[in-house]
């Protein structure tokens, strides 16, 4: 890349930091935004730009928002009653795209794992805890984290966390491959786990 001039090597450089992207697509993607009219580039840079400075967490349950609480935990119409624990703001989309989920979510933002150094500290779990406390109409916590070993240790982790506050603790069906993320479940897998899901 030395022939290049340094500020496409830097737009190379940086493209190639984003996962799954290699030393090719990096340069493809460079090229094609070099192609872009002035106003197409600042529109992407832009779009970069306000995502970061505007996007942040849900106080109530950690999903993505641009205002402090997100539109599903504001939604009145939503089930009250049962939250759905899910790994990433990207599960949530996951689950609201087979349109049968109608109850809240929380996301933790990662599993337990102790390969990584991740711990139950590290997650956000203190406010699902509080949040049990604050809201005494929830009666199902369902685990929707993703059925790999991580996934596993951290839904009995906080199925023995919680047991001793009685809320009905379940577990999503294993129709989903194991080892498969939620993400990438097709809606009919993903529907079957929810309703095939047991009692922890
Ligand atoms: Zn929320």
């Amino acid at each position: 890349m030395r022939q290049y001039p340094r500020s496409l090597n830097k737009l190379i450089n940086e493209l190639g930091k984003l996962p799954g992207i290699g030393g090719k697509t990096a340069q493809r993607l460079a090229f094609h935004i070099l192609s872009l009219t002035d106003r197409e580039a600042e529109e992407l840079a832009d779009a970069i730009s306000s995502a970061k400075k505007t996007l942040r967490y849900c106080e109530v349950c950690g999903n993505l928002t641009d205002s402090e609480k997100c539109k599903i935990c504001t939604d009145e119409s939503r089930d009250g009653s049962v939250i759905c624990v899910v790994e990433s703001p990207q599960d949530v989309m996951a689950m609201e795209r087979i349109r049968e989920f109608k109850g809240r979510y929380h996301v933790l933002h990662g599993t337990i794992s102790p390969m990584d150094g991740i711990g139950p500290n590290d997650l956000n779990l203190a406010s699902l805890v509080k949040r049990l406390q604050a809201e005494p109409d929830v009666n199902e916590l369902i685990i929707a984290t993703n059925p790999n070993i991580e996934g596993e240790a951290t839904a009995m982790y906080i199925a023995n966390l919680l047991k001793p506050s009685g809320i009905k603790i379940t577990r999503i069906a294993h129709g989903l491959p194991v080892g498969g993320d939620l993400e990438y479940a097709d809606e009919v897998t993903l529907l079957k786990a929810i309703e095939g899901r047991r009692e922890l």
